[in-house]
């Protein structure tokens, strides 16, 4: 009999640490977006004030519903292999953008800069308001400030994983001629499965693939 009790409490603690250490269980949405995943935002492309976009929150951040279960999905994926992706930027207003990019032009000024020349520099670095990926909530910032170990692991497994989920690593290494923007390990952009396969596989930037599949 003591067996027995000692059996199911043995059972019922390894159910409770099991239990304790999953995650959060997120239940999957009917995204109602208007949005087409292969939309193009770059620096020539403004994304459209039309769009209708449902935003819906993951990990305290918003994101387009659209790519909200692929997201889930990943999430879960990464973590099945020990990898917890941190999300550290994910959907911006158009305001917010503008917020971002105006302090950052004035800082330059402040160092004396010309309103012009303020306004160049800023541009290397930080999008036009109206032009970031980010405003189309299908972006992700992938990034934990100040820990180099975990980024390194958590942009590894996105570099070999997240196209299976529909998302591309947006701006890569040697594309700056194609994309205007420096290497960034950290943003993935969703595309959809089919198109993120592709581009991967062919070492594509967005810009490459829809240019050949327009
Ligand atoms: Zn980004």
């Amino acid at each position: 009999m003591k067996k027995i009790l000692a059996l199911i409490i043995g059972v019922l603690l390894i159910y409770l640490v099991y239990y304790l250490q999953k995650p959060y269980v997120y239940s999957s949405v009917d995204p109602i977006s208007e949005i087409n995943p292969l939309i193009l935002v770059n620096s020539e492309n403004a994304f459209p004030d039309n769009v209708n976009l449902n935003l819906v929150s993951f990990d305290g951040y918003q994101v387009a519903d659209t790519i909200y279960n692929d997201l889930v999905d990943m999430y879960n994926a990464a973590l099945d292999d020990n990898v917890t992706l941190k999300i550290n930027n994910a959907y911006r207003s158009k305001d917010e953008q503008t917020q971002i990019f105006e302090s950052k032009m004035k800082a330059y000024e402040n160092e004396g800069y010309t309103k012009e020349k303020a306004y160049e520099q800023t541009k290397l670095t930080v999008q036009v308001p109206g032009y970031s990926e980010h405003e189309t909530g299908l972006a992700i910032d992938f990034s934990s400030e100040g820990h180099y170990d975990e980024n390194e692991k958590m942009w590894k497994w996105l570099k070999n994983n997240a196209y299976k989920y529909g998302f591309i690593l947006r701006y890569p290494e040697d594309k700056y001629e194609i994309t205007k923007i420096d290497y960034e390990p950290w943003h993935y952009r969703y595309v959809g499965k089919k198109a993120a396969k592709d581009i991967t596989n062919k070492n594509l930037t967005l810009e490459e693939y829809l240019g050949g599949n327009v």
